[in-house]
């Protein structure tokens, strides 16, 4: 986990509960478009969206690159000394 370069922030009024951060998230870690196995999960009820990583997240940013609506953001880790 600490060799991850990003931060992950998550803005969940943002979300829709699109599932491309999970489907995106699945496939690159067990080859299958299937938000279940995701290491993020996005839970929808009502208008409101919460958002959830599971031990797993490496913080890879992924998810986020995959986002387009803001709701994950990516910033790049300080360089640790
Ligand atoms: S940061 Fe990477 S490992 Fe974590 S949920 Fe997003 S895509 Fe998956
Ligand atoms: S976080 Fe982004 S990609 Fe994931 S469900 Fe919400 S809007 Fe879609």
């Amino acid at each position: 986990m600490s060799k991850s370069k990003y931060d992950v922030q998550v803005n969940p009024d943002l979300c829709t509960g699109c599932l491309r951060c999970g489907l995106a998230c699945s496939e690159l870690y067990t080859g299958a478009f299937n938000p279940l196995l995701a290491r993020i999960h996005v839970k929808v009820s009502g208008a409101t969206c919460e958002i959830l990583f599971t031990e797993e997240c490496n913080a890879c940013g992924v998810c986020a690159d995959n986002c387009f609506f803001e709701a994950l953001t990516k910033t790049r880790k300080e360089a640790q000394a």
